[in-house]
């Protein structure tokens, strides 16, 4: 089988890369996607203690309070600009997710901010789900209190790995000690939901190392363990050191996650997809991506996405310091937030290609009822690589739903890109053409199966 089993995650369709300049759009004209309940709220908050190696997140480093405060004066503006749209659309938010970044880098005084700015010009339903991102560095007593005072349901912690020498080459800033005293502060601290994220893949890790930072995990009780393998994408701090010489081993990462995956399954543990393990006993809990694909997400802050039916926007994408500052200033600096100005409008066609990306790699899988409810139509007619799938023993039918294989789950990083459109993936190798490197693998052709 000639492929490249870690190509890209697709938590999102189509990615930031293949958006671009909008004219004459106005959210006014999107007030229907907004109205009612049902809609989820999304806080960034791009500040971090320093930038870890395989981060192309919205981040920077090295902002002080002063710079946070003005950021969240932009942030509190741009909410005096949405209230009245959500009150003439009578918009209820049902879940709120404050991620970045590292939230818990801001002062509790600012962290407070956030929760009353958001109560302030918002409607959040009662039982609202709130999550928040944590560290293990920024993880105190003093900020966990407040974020459960605040109502947040749900904390998830990025603690990577439990050996130093790891988390040194993954660039992180804490150390073993203190994500094992984070953590168990997080799972004292009452929340109803923990989850903690770890790494494979990582040069130096071995199956067995990984395995022992997997069990660990397993031993405070976290609801759920999300595994992601270790992807360098371009202006990540490590792209460096591959170019001179650092090699990430695929098949060796594909090793360390069949064996953590096979522990986990041992113990219970149900895999919900390539990256999501649940506690045996953790109630079902919500699925990793909140909506069938088409619910409505408002990003507040500079770098997080909006998604309101076939509108889908945010800031231009960007990953080196010298691009995120521009574009803080420049979100800073925002007269009128209801212009659209960057992003991409979905057509139907994408729209079912979306449906499918996000539905079909997280079980229980691509609703067959559903999507021909919404699209008149049959997916695999429409999608007709999904018949060879299922031919290949990655996909099977049940209950409705076309869900991936054990053998699919693992190749769901090469599975996904595939149902990557023509003109998208034209759209981001251009994006690469003038942005990336030999080592961004979207660059290659696709071979197929
Ligand atoms: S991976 Fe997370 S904590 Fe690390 S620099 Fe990126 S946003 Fe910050």
């Amino acid at each position: 089988m000639n492929m490249k089993r870690y190509t890209q995650y697709m938590y999102s369709y189509p990615h930031k890369t293949a958006y671009g300049p909008l004219e004459g759009i106005t959210l006014n004209q999107y007030l229907s996607d907004l109205a009612g309940a049902g809609h989820d709220l999304y806080l960034h908050l791009p500040f971090c203690e320093t930038k870890c190696g395989y981060c192309n997140l919205f981040s920077v480093t090295g902002q002080g309070e002063t710079a946070i405060d003005r950021y969240l004066d932009t942030v509190e503006r741009q909410l005096r600009q949405y209230e009245p749209l959500f009150a003439s659309a009578n918009s209820l938010f049902t879940s709120l997710t404050i991620g970045g970044g590292t939230p818990l880098l801001l002062t509790e005084a600012q962290l407070e901010r956030c929760f009353a700015m958001i109560r302030r010009y918002t409607r959040l339903a009662r039982d609202a789900e709130i999550i928040i991102e944590t560290a293990p560095n920024q993880t105190a007593k003093p900020k966990l209190a407040l974020l459960k005072d605040a109502g947040v349901t749900r904390v998830s912690m990025g603690i990577q790995s439990f050996f130093d020498e790891e988390l040194k080459v993954l660039k992180r800033s804490h150390r073993a000690k203190k994500a094992r005293e984070s953590l168990d502060l997080l799972m004292n601290s009452g929340f109803s939901r923990v989850n903690a994220d770890f790494i494979y893949g990582v040069p130096g890790q071995s199956v067995s190392s990984f395995l022992s930072s997997v069990k660990e995990a397993v031993s405070f009780g976290p609801d759920e363990l999300f595994l992601y393998p270790l992807y360098v994408k371009h202006g990540a701090a490590l792209e460096q050191e591959l170019n001179r010489g650092l090699v990430l081993d695929e098949d060796l990462a594909f090793r360390q996650y069949e064996a953590a995956a096979e522990w986990l399954a041992s113990h219970g543990y149900r895999q919900d997809s390539m990256r999501r393990f649940v506690r045996p006993e953790s109630p079902g809990g919500s699925r990793e991506f909140s909506d069938c694909g088409f619910g409505s997400t408002l990003s507040l802050g500079c770098g997080g996405r909006s998604y309101l039916g076939n509108l889908h926007y945010c800031t231009p994408y960007a990953v080196t310091r010298e691009s995120c500052l521009e574009q803080l200033v420049q979100y800073e600096e925002t007269r009128d937030f209801c212009a659209v100005t960057h992003g991409i409008l979905l057509s139907e066609e994408e729209q079912k290609r979306r449906f499918v990306i996000r539905h079909l790699l997280i079980l229980p899988g691509l609703p067959l009822t559903a999507y021909r409810e919404t699209f008149h139509g049959d997916a695999a007619a429409d999608f007709p690589i999904l018949h060879k799938w299922m031919e290949q023993g990655f996909l099977k039918e049940q209950r409705d739903c076309l869900a991936l294989t054990e053998k699919g789950m693992g190749l769901s990083d090469y599975l996904g890109p595939m149902l990557i459109s023509k003109e998208v993936r034209d759209k981001m190798n251009q994006w690469e053409a003038l942005h990336g490197t030999k080592h961004n693998p979207i660059q290659r052709e696709f071979k197929e199966l």
